[in-house]
């Protein structure tokens, strides 16, 4: 028995990091800021690292050193600090700081680590989020190559960040490589030479070969979820993420029967409806109210009404499958599941936010099926998932 949960397949996640790792041939810099978008990020890491991923990155410092206290030794890039961040654990740990401006470049000189920092720069070439902006480039470049030679810090990476890589055809795209070809040659002049440059995140990685540079920064693409659904592109990705629960209840409705709060909906004809336990504090989005659906013993079935803070209401159509039946409220495609760009798009949004919401009080479970093929059999997501895998049992 189990309410409601979260399964997430590990297999798929080498999968996916494996598949696109070979695509384009460069370094896969993984990301798993978010908890890996709401996959576990320890876990997810691990996998991640097995299929090949030489970097991982994370937003925040405090998810590198989770990452750290997690048994990762590898290198870890983090982007996103503010005034008064303390450095020098992790600098002590190897882990890669980002630089948007000469003062941040001022504070971890002034952290004092006892070892040189790791220090990656970012510019901003026309998200306009973090960044140094162009105006900034030769006086950052500059206190960066002389922190360098001052021997605060090596400077190993200069990255930037796209604002339309989901739209291929979209003239900031070419606007934005060639502004980082110019903030390239800027620290070239300026005497820097980091091993790493990048700009791709997954949509770029995929759909830009010319923006793979030295390593390219893919977070939703390894969780196999689709970074440009409105493009065809074939990338065989295996979604790892699938949420269920148990029917807690099933019960009949007459015609002109309503349910749930507001009454927004009301049974146009008899029907059964069941009583699914996960609601918004599971991150079921109320948007989603009378939009979702969800696969009921591997049936499509839509949701009905409002979706509550606890559970929501399926509507069975007349059939009576008992308490406790499973519920696939989103997962890999087959077997009449919804998935999450289907949530998505029935909630007006983007996959990455229904994948890094959904929480709360459900547990999360990692499965393996490749390593583990005897565990878990009622609830083998995929049992094709990863034959591939050629690494057999730890
Ligand atoms: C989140 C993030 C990524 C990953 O983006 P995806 O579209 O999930 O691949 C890459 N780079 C930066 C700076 C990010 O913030």
């Amino acid at each position: 028995m189990t309410r409601a949960e979260i399964v997430v397949d590990l297999a798929a996640i080498r999968h996916n990091v494996r598949l696109l790792r070979e695509l384009v041939g460069t370094t896969m810099i993984t990301v798993v800021k978010a908890d890996a978008y709401g996959h576990g990020m320890v876990e997810v890491a691990r996998a991640a690292r097995d299929a090949g991923a030489e970097w991982l990155a994370v937003a925040t410092l405090d998810e590198a050193r989770a990452l750290r206290a997690g048994g990762d030794t590898g290198p870890v890039l983090t982007w996103l600090t503010v005034p008064g961040e303390r450095y020098d654990d992790v600098v002590r740990a190897g882990i890669d700081l980002t630089a948007y401006s000469v003062a941040e470049l001022d504070e971890i000189a002034a952290a004092d680590a006892g070892v040189p920092a790791r220090v990656q720069l970012k510019v901003d070439t026309g998200l306009g989020r973090g960044g140094a902006i162009r105006a900034d480039w030769e006086r950052f470049f500059a206190r960066a190559r002389a922190g360098e030679e001052a021997g605060a810090w090596t400077v190993t990476g200069i990255w930037s960040h796209l604002a339309c890589a989901d739209e291929p055809d979209h003239p900031a795209n070419d606007a934005q490589q060639a502004a980082f070809d110019d903030a390239l040659a800027l620290a070239a002049a300026a005497g820097l030479r980091p091993a790493l440059r990048h700009l791709a995140n997954s949509a770029a990685a995929i759909l830009r070969p010319g923006a793979r540079y030295d390593a390219v920064r893919v977070g939703l693409a390894s969780y196999g979820l689709d970074p440009a659904p409105s493009v065809e592109h074939g990338t065989d990705l295996r979604p790892a993420m699938t949420v269920r629960a148990e029917l807690a209840l099933v019960k009949h409705l007459a015609a002109g029967d309503s349910v749930s709060y507001g009454h927004t909906w009301t049974a146009a004809a008899p029907t059964t409806i069941g009583l699914v336990p996960a609601g918004y504090a599971e991150g079921v989005p109320v948007a989603g109210s009378g939009r979702l659906e969800v696969a009921v013993d591997g049936t499509r079935r839509p949701l009905r009404g409002r979706v509550c803070m606890d559970q929501v209401l399926v509507d069975l159509g007349g059939d009576e499958p008992p308490a406790g039946t499973d519920v696939v409220l989103f997962g890999p495609p087959g077997e009449g599941r919804a998935t999450a760009q289907d949530w998505a798009e029935a909630c007006g949004t983007i996959s990455y936010e229904i994948v890094t919401r959904v929480g709360g009080r459900m547990p999360r479970r990692h499965v393996d099926p490749d390593r583990d093929p005897d565990r878990d059999p009622d609830h083998d997501l995929d049992p094709e998932s990863d034959r591939d895998d050629d690494r057999g049992p730890r």
